[in-house]
């Protein structure tokens, strides 16, 4: 006789939630921290609603509009305070987004009478120096430049692309994350029965070089960051929160169509006939087949308010193994 079932397996080994910083700020908001608040809390809910039922998470992020303020805030400010990096804006944004769903959590548990320790792990991701995303920056990030800034910013070194009508952005590399500095950290807090908030933002980018690490200015997608924490940790589930219900086919035309569930087969197929785009549910769905190709066993993606019901198949879309 087996000593543990697959399904108790699953039952005990920690789920890892990844939720979209799109969660986060809604296209409509001001900006102001009330605003992220109301959503952050209103996220944890479900994350609370699934503790409750006995089971261990951990949770990673995404930061993409709060990093987008903090290099806007950057902008406004440079004639008064030095500009910081971008990789020491991802780590404010972990700081900031890290304690705001802390404490949101901790009061969601604590209303409903469970009393548990949340922690955010500053997190640095190691990346490749050779990583091809070097020599070709792809990610837009930050605040949109007249033609005078952004030819001094490309004298000063960065990529930029002109978007019509909007003005100039700057692109820099998405490399692929190698390795989870804090791997340990994060394993030491989930034997404490501390629910860990871990690799926000996908990551502190760090390159090491003659065995000393330093960050670099470039942005690790947050799904794939959090499916190597998965697999890092031997977990069997992964569910990816976003700002939409489900996968879709054809999406952003008019006879796009909601999967309920897919296989690695059937994701392969669509991520290679392009259904699923770079930058978003791309990676989600390139994330999701890594972590089912190591070991994990379900990937659910999903709308925050939906996650109880898409645990038990009625909402979101499930991506397993094999039918
Ligand atoms: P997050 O902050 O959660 O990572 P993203 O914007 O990166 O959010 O990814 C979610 C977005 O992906 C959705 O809001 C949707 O606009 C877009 N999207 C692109 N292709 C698809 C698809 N095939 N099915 C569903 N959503 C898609
Ligand atoms: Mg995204």
């Amino acid at each position: 006789m087996p000593f543990l079932s697959d399904k108790h397996i699953m039952n005990k080994t920690p789920i890892l939630i990844a939720l979209g910083g799109n969660a986060l700020i809604l296209p409509e908001d001001k900006g102001y921290i009330e605003e992220q608040f109301i959503h952050t809390s209103a996220c944890m809910k479900p994350i609370a609603e699934l503790i409750s039922r006995g089971m261990t998470v951990i949770i990673t992020h995404g930061n993409g509009p709060i990093v987008g303020n903090i290099l806007l805030r950057n902008e406004c400010a440079k004639n008064f305070i030095p500009p910081m990096p971008l990789y020491i804006c991802v780590a404010d944004s972990q700081g900031g987004i890290g304690s705001m769903m802390a404490e949101s959590l901790n009061n969601e548990l604590k209303r409903i009478g469970i009393n548990k320790t949340v922690s955010a792990v500053i997190t640095h991701i190691l990346v490749d120096n050779n990583d091809p995303a070097f020599q070709n920056p792809t990610k837009p990030i930050g605040p949109y430049y007249s033609d005078s800034d952004a030819e001094f910013y490309m004298r000063m070194g960065w990529s930029m692309k002109k978007i019509p009508e909007r003005g100039w952005r700057r692109l820099v590399p998405s490399p692929k994350p190698k390795k989870i500095l804090e791997l340990e950290a994060v394993k030491a807090l989930l034997k404490q029965n501390i629910i860990p908030i871990a690799s926000g933002g996908g990551g502190i980018p760090v390159i090491e070089e003659n065995g000393i690490t330093r960050g670099v200015d470039a942005v690790i997608d947050k799904d794939l960051s959090a499916s190597l924490l998965a697999r890092d940790l031997s977990l069997k589930r992964f569910f990816i929160l976003t700002d939409v219900d489900g996968v879709y086919l054809n999406w952003g035309s008019a006879d796009r169509k909601k999967v309920n569930a897919l296989t690695i087969k059937d994701a392969e197929k669509y991520l290679a006939e392009g259904h699923f785009p770079p930058g978003s549910m791309g990676p989600k769905i390139e994330a999701a087949i890594e972590f089912l190709k190591s070991g994990g066993q379900e990937v659910i993606i999903t709308k925050p308010e939906d996650l109880i019901a898409a645990m038990d198949g009625k909402r979101g879309t499930q991506i397993v193994k094999s039918a």
